[in-house]
């Protein structure tokens, strides 16, 4: 769900993280008294994932490899989950791959934690592509989210974010072959910004970009079921069209409509999403997705990429958006039926000039008969 691609994650602390965490585990078990270990049933078979012994460069984890992934977790609490995270996975990444035309740089990390008791996720591009998966139960309440079944919804929106993040053509290749990768903006190299945007310019992006676009692409591959037809973002929209509450500006959501919104992001996911579902609606989903690919002659920056698929600038077309979600502004508003004499004259009215009408009137007389 979070796409740290803009907001770059010490991969060194999260691991040393999960090596305490391992190492807290094992003190803890050897404290306790070692339970009578239950005698064996002979008749039964027992066919399940097989518990691979830890491999992952030292830390407590066990490591699953395919061409495509590389799944890390804590062998046995996460082994039976490893063969559905792997298909799920498979699922999900030949959607995009075929969707973004795609082909993943390297291969993708993902890592299985249980540190808290909700559910989460989060993906990123650069340096690699990688993917964190807390496995607890997602948080349902108010249906702020509607998921399918969690990991497979999750896969499906966290390799979004990996692919729009990744996507490349020959010139991004170029600069990740003499940059030796995909360097992370660090913040005692200021210049590393500069390598980060030449090597992968879409993760240089705004985060309701990266949200809108997942959460599009979950429900999408849920047969319409996620958040982007959700029950909670519509009732969002429809009381802040009723309330005639502001609503922000791209660069406005992101200097001010972020920091009023309980610090979480949350507008970029509201946002975000329905803009989306918008440029589906009016211009087609294909259009959508085309904005979101890297073809050769494409432009690298995302608003830039936006002219080009669109052929009108970002600004305006949310602009458009805008006056789509307030009813005040659909036209017609009236539709309007009256006998006058032996006629019948029919009008529809909406919004015209500021603060007039407008009106179109349509007169029916009767045909003469045979
Ligand atoms: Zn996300």
């Amino acid at each position: 769900m979070r796409g740290v691609g803009a907001r770059p994650r010490d991969c060194l602390a999260v691991l040393t993280g999960v090596a305490l965490c391992g190492v807290s585990g094992s003190a803890l078990a050897q404290g306790l008294p070692n339970p009578p270990t239950p005698k064996p049933n002979p008749t039964v078979v027992r066919e399940g994932p097989v518990h691979v012994p830890p491999d992952a460069s030292g830390i407590d984890l066990s490591e699953i490899d395919s061409n495509d992934l590389e799944l890390l977790y804590f062998d046995p609490a996460q082994t039976y989950l490893t063969p559905y995270i792997g298909r799920a996975f498979t699922n999900a990444l030949q959607f995009h791959k075929k969707k973004f035309n795609w082909t993943p740089w390297d291969r993708t990390t993902v890592l299985l934690k249980d540190f808290g008791d909700y559910g989460n996720a989060a993906a990123r591009g650069s340096p690699n592509n990688a993917v964190l998966l807390d496995v607890a139960p997602l948080s349902q309440t108010m249906e702020t989210f509607s998921p399918g079944e969690r990991f497979f919804t999750l896969t499906n929106h966290e390799l979004a974010h990996v692919a729009t993040m990744d996507v490349w053509n020959s010139r991004d290749a170029s600069w990740r072959k003499f940059l030796h990768g995909k360097p992370m903006p660090l913040q005692e190299h200021p210049e590393s910004i500069l390598w980060n945007y030449l090597a992968t310019p879409r993760t240089n992006v705004p985060r309701w970009y990266l949200e809108g676009s997942a959460v599009f692409f979950e429900t999408w591959m849920a047969g319409g079921l996620g958040r982007a037809q959700g029950g909670f973002d519509e009732m969002v929209w429809r009381a802040r069209v009723r309330d005639n509450d502001r609503f922000f500006s791209p660069l406005g959501l992101e200097s001010e409509g972020i920091a009023v919104d309980y610090q979480v992001g949350v507008n970029d996911y509201l946002y975000g999403t329905r803009f989306f579902s918008y440029l589906a609606l009016t211009y087609g989903p294909e259009k959508a997705v085309d904005w979101l690919r890297r073809p050769e002659d494409s432009k690298a920056f995302y608003a830039a990429r936006f002219r080009e698929v669109f052929g009108k600038r970002l600004d305006e077309v949310w602009d458009d958006w805008i006056r789509f979600e307030n009813k005040q502004h659909d036209y017609p508003q009236r539709i309007e039926y009256r006998r006058e004499g032996e006629g019948l004259v029919a009008e529809i009215g909406g919004p015209g000039a500021p603060g007039k009408e407008e009106v179109i009137t349509y007169r029916y007389s009767r045909c003469p008969a045979g």
